[in-house]
């Protein structure tokens, strides 16, 4: 089974990702998690990376299809593959497609979880981020300031840089001009099921989890 992701900032494509992954056994592959292990280790990918990320847009389709390309290379993958975050433009899209008839493998579904613009400035403006495990908190909706895995202190929560509230604008409108114009090339090859995605985190996955059951 190999899936796609597609939502927009903050719609909860990471953490329906993690769920997934686990219930499912497909590997999570999500490229904004690789670009920011590279931010954090220094490379010279993560430097180019970090200048179109934190002004909220997105880095050049070569550049990202050729990371995922490499990643593919894992035989780990061979089990099947969540794209979460990608692809995120219509040449990525067909870089996707051959790609995956390269490998004699193909698409087989598109979750297209859908959240309201107003939904997704509330939840990434209050998200929160655990240095140590990465896992997402909100600010408003936990009952704990501190991360309650791992004994982490307060400091260890911090705000993604792409999070402030000028760059989820960018984020946004980047999402309606580029990302979503896939929500029409896929539904158009018959892969696209669309989940609400504003409910609680497993309410969400329990619609994902029917669709997926039934495909
Ligand atoms: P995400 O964690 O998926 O929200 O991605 C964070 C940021 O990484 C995005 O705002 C982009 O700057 C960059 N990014 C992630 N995936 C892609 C992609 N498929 N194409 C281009 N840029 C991406």
């Amino acid at each position: 089974m190999n899936l796609v992701l597609l939502g927009g900032p903050g719609s909860g494509k990471g953490t329906q990702a993690e769920k997934i992954q686990n219930q499912f056994g497909v590997v999570h592959l999500s490229t904004g998690e690789l670009f920011r292990e590279n931010v954090k280790n220094h490379t010279d990918l993560g430097s180019l990376a970090k200048s179109f990320m934190d002004k909220g847009n997105l880095v050049p389709d070569e550049v990202t299809v050729a990371m995922v390309r490499e990643r593919m290379k894992d035989p780990e993958i061979e089990a099947g593959v969540l794209f979460d975050g990608f692809p995120r433009t219509i040449a990525q899209a067909k870089a996707l497609d051959d790609l995956m008839s390269q490998l004699d493998r193909e698409i087989n579904l598109v979750l297209n979880l859908s959240v309201s613009d107003e939904e997704i400035v509330r939840r990434l403006s209050g998200r929160l981020i655990c240095k140590k495990c990465e896992l997402p908190f909100h600010k408003e909706f936990n009952l704990f300031q501190t991360c309650p895995y791992e004994k982490c202190e307060g400091e260890h929560l911090y705000q993604r840089d792409d999070d402030k509230p000028e760059t989820v604008r960018a984020r946004l409108r980047v999402f309606q001009e580029q990302t979503a114009p896939l929500i029409d090339y896929y539904s158009s090859q018959g892969k696209l099921v669309t989940v609400a995605g504003e409910g609680g985190v497993n309410e969400v996955f329990e619609s994902i989890r029917e669709v997926l059951e039934e495909s």
